[in-house]
């Protein structure tokens, strides 16, 4: 079985790059029955806060990343990872190094003179096993002298490092904590992690976290090192170029499956198909489409997506969508009036909506209330002569039935009888029904606002 795992640092929020890395961890697993874990890498007491941890957890929740079992906390387990370091001990893979800060400077120091590699060689490595019970010392990994490890990598293809270029390093401090790469192979080992999707900045780690999976006799998981993502200039995602926390992008109102599948093309691809569901995602996502070259984060595309996205999804998931996105927006929520008239009014707004922001604003003759306030382009086409002809129209919708085919009848009749253009009838209208010039169309406004209402509107802008 499949087991895929997300291991983020909680030391800020959850950024894009990181909920990148949950994707495809989740399509992963997801797309072939496994397992997706959630293990939180607190061991750095300083940086990681709880509410570091709760924004992560809730960005997942927000993306519809969900995790299988328990979130793992890396830090309650040092006890274990303490442990394996005294295994390896045991079995001879790992010694204790007495040596002083100072010998360590003072050997890089002479190496530097002598133009050596600088990478520390303890003379603690080959000596008889011994105990200096005064004498703080560290643990560390007997990393072979010669050879190459490689590194089968499903996107870099394999990377070879000289073993000769890796020094000795810590598994256990002098205080007795387990450093972080230990814990890492240790904590994937015992999850069962299958499969490692992760950032390639991570990729001189696995050489590291090979030493000790090789060393413990365990299966090293295959290993994907995904480039990072970059600005649409090519550098270094910057947080004018879309560097954010992803409750940012929520709170900017993209809808999550746009995201979802935005952040899925960051990296990866399927032939060209840009727009897919979770469902097809989850069947096509694997090593096979994903890039060597860092993906570019272009908003525009994001923008497109997403209304895509808003267009496909269904009326009622939609509005139920736009009413969370409203709380967290901390705006008002909608009354129960406004509620049916957004579900009446939704299928006609869904398709030219790219954010939550810009479908609310489509829906503003909605959440007006009366008395409309024109703004100063709609107040123009107030005029006396069009206050005039909206006081005429008034009977005509009064008998009117409402439906659309007979309002379109009743106020093309009304334009014609007058030798008006329809626009010169519309633009009054849309003033008098949403305050505004530019509106969905007048009889889709009129349909859902209702008989009473709109009729209200008219004699308002027309008193
Ligand atoms: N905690 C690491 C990070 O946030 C990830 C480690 C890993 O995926 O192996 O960058």
């Amino acid at each position: 079985q499949v087991v895929t795992r997300f291991a983020p640092s909680p030391t800020g929020y959850l950024h894009i790059g990181g909920a990148r890395t949950a994707l495809f961890n989740w399509l992963y697993a997801r797309g072939r029955g496994g397992k997706f874990l959630l293990r939180v890498e607190d061991t750095d007491i300083a940086r990681s806060t709880p509410e570091a941890t709760a924004a992560i957890i809730e960005g997942m929740a927000w993306l519809g990343l969900d995790h299988d079992g328990e979130i793992v906390s890396q830090a309650s387990r040092a006890d274990r990872h303490r442990a394996v370091a005294l295994e390896l001990l045991d079995r001879g893979a790992a010694y204790k190094c007495f040596a002083t800060q100072e010998e360590i400077e003072a050997f890089r120091e002479s190496a530097r003179a002598e133009k050596r590699s600088t990478l520390y060689q303890s003379p603690w490595r080959d000596a008889d096993p011994v105990n200096h019970p005064d004498m703080p010392y560290v643990i560390r990994l007997k990393t072979p002298l010669e050879g190459t490890s490689v590194i089968a990598d499903q996107v870099q293809g394999n990377v070879k490092i000289r073993n000769d270029q890796l020094d000795d390093m810590v598994l256990l401090r002098s205080d007795g904590t387990p450093v972080y790469m230990l814990a890492v192979v240790v904590d994937d080992h015992d999850m069962g992690v299958t499969h490692v999707i992760r950032g390639d900045d991570h990729l001189n780690n696995a050489a590291r976290q090979m030493g000790i999976y090789t060393a413990m006799g365990w299966d090293v998981p295959v290993w994907a090192h995904i480039p990072l993502i970059h600005g649409p200039d090519g550098k270094k995602l910057s947080k004018r170029h879309g560097a954010l926390g992803v409750e940012e992008y929520r709170d900017m109102g993209y809808p999550a499956a746009g995201m979802r599948n935005y952040l899925a093309r960051l990296g990866w691809s399927h032939g060209d198909d840009e727009f897919f569901t979770d469902a097809q995602a989850q069947e096509w996502f694997g090593f096979d489409g994903m890039g060597k070259s860092p993906a570019r984060f272009d908003f525009k595309k994001l923008a497109n997506i997403c209304g895509q996205h808003i267009a496909a999804t269904e009326d009622a998931a939609l509005l139920h969508e736009l009413e969370a996105f409203l709380a967290v927006t901390e705006a008002a929520p909608l009354s129960e009036a406004k509620k049916s008239l957004m579900a009446e009014a939704i299928p006609s707004l869904k398709d030219r909506a790219k954010t939550f922001p810009e479908l609310l604003d489509k829906a503003q003759f909605i959440l007006a209330e009366r008395p409309i306030e024109p703004d100063e382009k709609a107040a123009k086409s107030l005029d006396p002569v069009s206050i005039g002809i909206l006081g005429e129209l008034t009977p005509q919708l009064q008998s009117a039935s409402w439906n659309r085919p007979e309002l379109e009848g009743a106020l093309n009749t009304f334009a014609e009888a007058r030798e008006m253009k329809f626009g010169q009838l519309a633009a009054p209208l849309r003033a008098a029904l949403a305050g505004r010039s530019a509106t969905p169309s007048v009889f889709d406004m009129m349909l859902v606002l209702g008989r009473e209402e709109s009729i209200a509107r008219i004699q308002d802008a027309a008193k």
